[in-house]
């Protein structure tokens, strides 16, 4: 066998799918490239005094639109294939999603664990000072965000740091998203990816045929679901899907997982894993010793949330999922796909599922061009109108509304409620359009679907730019 490839996959889907359009071949090659790719090393010093030097790395993918935008990975696994695959994804998610940015990806070769957090903020640090330095952050330029190992602390570090290199530019908060409320952020960042991927399984079981095809009813109701991961991604979309209707059977993660056919709460896990460290040993949880295990569990929907290359063609012929949705950049590798696909499974690709992140990334770098939060403008507007609309009902009808009612009809929206709204309107759509793509080629297969949307939408910027008339 040989040695994986997560960017030769991602080239692989790229080529698969273009032989169903018809673009000239140099632009499919252009598509491919990665533009740029930015591989560092530097020194920090450790609490005890000692140094280390840190590998590190930020790839844009393609600057057919700019600010180019991904996460940043903290983790021991990161190398320069994972990065230009992760960036390439981005490019692939950002055009299908109608959000207008390049792909990019950065992430640092470290096991966080290992680190205080003292350290942690200084490597942050160094990084975007890195970046800085090469040109390769900034908010007309290069947009990074949370990834596998990040969070909100992370990106306050940087944005802190650009700021201070940059204290004449207005923009300067827009230079990362995923920030803290109180450093500029945006309401709804954080749950963002994980709310995304449960709109776009809700949408999936929607369509009576796809699913009779399956063998599956319609709707979340009732359906048997396994998470891998329980960090961001894995515990919102676990915890969207269960207030949705399924039943969370499984949760795999890296020291095991537990497995309650009659259900796991799923806030309860992770406040036992915060109580523990572990979901381990959760109340009335049978415990599998090789969390991995678990993929190959019977359940209705599979949810990979943690890491690339979890579903290989070694442990493919064994999934009895009837539905694989890719939260996790990457987690069935394209080898196998194709078994999986002869297998009946349906696969909901990353590019799509997991888009809700940078979909409210591009709302929250809005927001800071703008200086404003969204609904600010016009909130106490609405609220005196519909209260207007609650009297009129209320005379015309000749009966009282219950204070519930008449506060569902007057309250103006949140910044929560509209980039929800806009999260909910940019998954759905996208569904409608991939599965249209699908049903247009006679394919069952929707990466390959999301990828000729993707594709055909990156040509037009390249026609718009005069090349490739
Ligand atoms: P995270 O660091 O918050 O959580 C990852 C979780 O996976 C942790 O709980 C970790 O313990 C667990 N894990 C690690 N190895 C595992 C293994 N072998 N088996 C089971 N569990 C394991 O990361 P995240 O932000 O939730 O990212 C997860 C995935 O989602 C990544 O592929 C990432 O690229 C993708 N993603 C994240 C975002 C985002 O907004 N954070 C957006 C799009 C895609």
């Amino acid at each position: 066998m040989s040695e994986y490839s997560f960017f030769e996959d991602v080239l692989g889907y790229i080529d698969k799918s273009a032989s169903y359009t018809t673009h000239p071949q140099g632009l499919i090659d252009q598509i491919k490239q990665c533009n740029s790719i930015f591989k560092m090393y530097f020194p920090i010093r450790l609490d005890n005094g000692e140094y280390k030097v840190i590998e590190a790395y930020r790839a844009q993918h393609s600057h057919h639109k700019t600010p180019v935008k991904g996460g940043i990975r903290y983790s021991r696994h990161v190398n320069e294939d994972e990065v230009k695959a992760l960036a390439a994804l981005m490019t692939f998610k950002c055009a299908l999603l109608d959000v207008p940015f390049g792909g990019a990806k950065g992430g640092i070769k470290i096991r966080r664990a290992e680190y205080s957090k003292n350290e942690i903020e200084k490597i942050t640090r160094r990084y975007a000072f890195e970046l800085i330095k090469k040109d390769f952050i900034g908010p007309a330029v290069d947009v990074p965000a949370p990834d596998y190992g990040t969070g909100a602390q992370e990106m306050a570090w940087i944005a802190d740091t650009y700021s201070a290199f940059h204290s004449d530019t207005i923009n300067a908060s827009a230079c990362v998203t995923g920030k803290p409320l109180t450093m500029f952020g945006i309401h709804g960042r954080t749950e963002a990816t994980g709310r995304g991927v449960f709109f776009g399984l809700r949408e999936a079981v929607s369509y009576e045929d796809d699913m009779t095809k399956l063998g599956l009813t319609v709707g979340l109701e009732g359906k048997k679901v396994i998470v891998q991961g329980l960090g961001n991604v894995g515990f919102h979309s676990a915890k969207f899907l269960q207030e949705g209707g399924a039943t969370i059977i499984g949760i795999a993660e890296y020291d095991g997982g537990i497995y309650d056919p009659e259900g796991l709460d799923i806030e309860e896990v992770a406040q036992h894993r915060r109580d523990t460290g572990s979901i381990l040993n959760f109340k009335n949880s049978q415990k599998i010793e090789t969390g991995t295990d678990l993929l190959e569990y019977e359940c209705d929907i599979l949810v990979p949330a943690a890491l690339e290359n979890q579903i290989t063609e070694e442990n493919a012929p064994r999934i009895k999922a009837k539905i694989i949705g890719e939260a996790a950049n990457g987690p069935v590798s394209k080898n196998a796909e194709e078994i999986l696909l002869k297998n009946g499974v349906m696969i909901i690709p990353d590019i799509y599922l997991n888009a809700g992140g940078v979909t409210v990334s591009y709302f929250e770098w809005l927001k800071n061009l703008s200086r404003m939060s969204f609904g600010k403008l016009e909130k106490r507007y609405d609220y005196l109108n519909n209260e207007r609309l609650a009297n009129a009902i209320e005379s015309a009808s000749g009966q009282k509304l219950s204070n519930s009612q008449r506060d569902a009809i007057i309250k103006g929206a949140s910044e929560e409620d509209l980039v929800n709204s806009g999260l909910e309107e940019a998954m759905v759509n996208a569904y409608k359009e991939m599965r249209e793509t699908a049903k247009k080629h006679n394919l069952f297969d929707m990466r390959t679907a999301a990828f000729i949307l993707a594709i055909n939408k990156i040509s037009v910027s390249y026609l718009e730019q005069g090349i490739f008339p």
